[in-house]
């Protein structure tokens, strides 16, 4: 039950952003398109703009489960957690991320050539996990707005020689808003001006006590830049993970979320899917948003050729009639037909919906000149 941001609000109304943060601006409240709503401005929102919007319209329209049929628990088996990384910019995001990849994955796994998909996979003590590799914030935000439950962990990085700054707490906002456990990566500890006290005494006021201060909250101090305490980190990751108790079915056909999408000029639409449940096959027909087609090609995060792969595990396909969208659901079917169907009847939906908004908006329209 994740609450809209004014980006994902603003869609869901067939509104520009601009608008409600002008509105809310009025309001007095500064907001960004980042800014995490709750319910009762949400209401207000929906009373200025003239159009409700519930909370079942904000469930309904971002439903990520509308494909993905209840599992049978005994099919039901341990998946790797998946993590994203959030922060202020100039934080360390970027750095950690790399450095994560490079400790993990030994230079021959790499074949010379380091393929970027947007998320990867790393081995920790023998067990997987899966880092999204896209802009934290734009990739968090996209994927929420379609209720998509993408990650299991968000790290939240705070460089210790600046502190909380405010991407820091609209992260902290967004992790808490999806109900995903944080752990706090207090970065740069390798600077002249490290003050780890002082990132964890300002989380303290965000919500974020530390374990050693009597909360619930991982502090793991870490170097990017020279890798120190990274491993700890990962092994923090690990122990909250397994705390959640992370299962999928891997005995059906596969369903998730895409988190990259573009056009190639060579080989048309190429999509990165987290797979969130069951096992994608080469060759599986396909439904991606509106998109649909059958996978003609799988590699994984090094680039190799794949033949199925299970869940939280990232890989790129080639295939799509159209390129779909960061956050747009997908489902697997042994059948192109159904695969097409599901397309069009979404790509119908959508634009009716788009119809519907402009036939709303020139009403209103109407009604101001009277
Ligand atoms: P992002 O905007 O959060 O992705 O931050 P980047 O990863 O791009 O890092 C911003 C700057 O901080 C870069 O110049 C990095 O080299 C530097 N940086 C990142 N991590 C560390 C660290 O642990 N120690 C030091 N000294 N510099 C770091
Ligand atoms: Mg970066």
């Amino acid at each position: 039950s994740g609450q809209p941001t004014v980006g994902e609000l603003a869609k869901l109304m067939h509104k520009q952003a601009s608008d409600i943060i002008k509105f809310l601006f009025l309001m007095g409240n500064m907001a960004t398109i980042n800014t995490v709503l709750d319910d009762e401005t949400v209401e207000l929102i929906g009373m200025e703009f003239n159009i409700e919007v519930t909370k079942e319209h904000i469930v309904e329209e971002y439903n990520f489960e509308e494909l993905d049929e209840e599992d049978d628990p005994k099919l039901l088996e341990s998946r790797p957690p998946v993590v994203t990384i959030m922060g202020h910019v100039d934080h360390g995001k970027t750095t950690l991320l790399d450095t994560i990849r490079k400790t993990k994955v030994t230079e021959g796994e790499f074949g010379g050539i380091t393929q970027h998909i947007g998320a990867y996979q790393v081995t920790v003590k023998g067990k997987k996990v899966s880092f999204l590799d896209t802009p934290g914030h734009e990739a968090f935000t996209a994927m929420r707005a379609r209720g998509a439950k993408v990650t299991d962990v968000t790290v939240i990085v705070v460089a210790a020689d600046d502190g909380v700054m405010p991407q820091t707490k609209e992260a902290v906002d967004h992790a808490k808003a999806a109900g995903v456990p944080m752990i706090v990566a207090v970065n740069k500890m390798d600077k002249e001006g490290a003050n780890p006290d002082r990132v964890m005494s300002e989380m303290s006021e965000l919500g974020c006590m530390p374990e050693e201060w009597g909360g619930d909250t991982i502090f793991v101090p870490v170097s990017a830049k020279n890798g120190d305490g990274v491993n700890d980190l990962l092994e923090n990751i690990l122990v909250v993970a397994e705390m959640q108790d992370l299962k999928a079915n891997p005995h059906k056909m596969a369903t998730g979320t895409v988190i990259e999408a573009k056009l190639d000029k060579g080989r048309g639409a190429v999509a990165t899917l987290l797979i969130q449940n069951g096992t994608l096959h080469a060759s599986d027909a396909i439904v991606v948003g509106t998109a649909f087609g059958h996978v003609r090609k799988m590699v994984d995060d090094l680039g190799r050729e794949i033949k199925t792969a299970g869940p939280s595990t990232p890989v790129e396909i080639i295939g799509l009639n159209s390129v779909p969208i960061a956050g747009d659901v997908f489902k697997a079917f042994d059948q192109e037909k159904k695969a097409r169907q599901i397309a069009e009847a979404r790509l119908q939906a959508r634009v009716e919906e788009e119809r519907n908004a402009s036939s709303a908006m020139s009403l209103e329209d109407l009604a101001k000149q009277i």
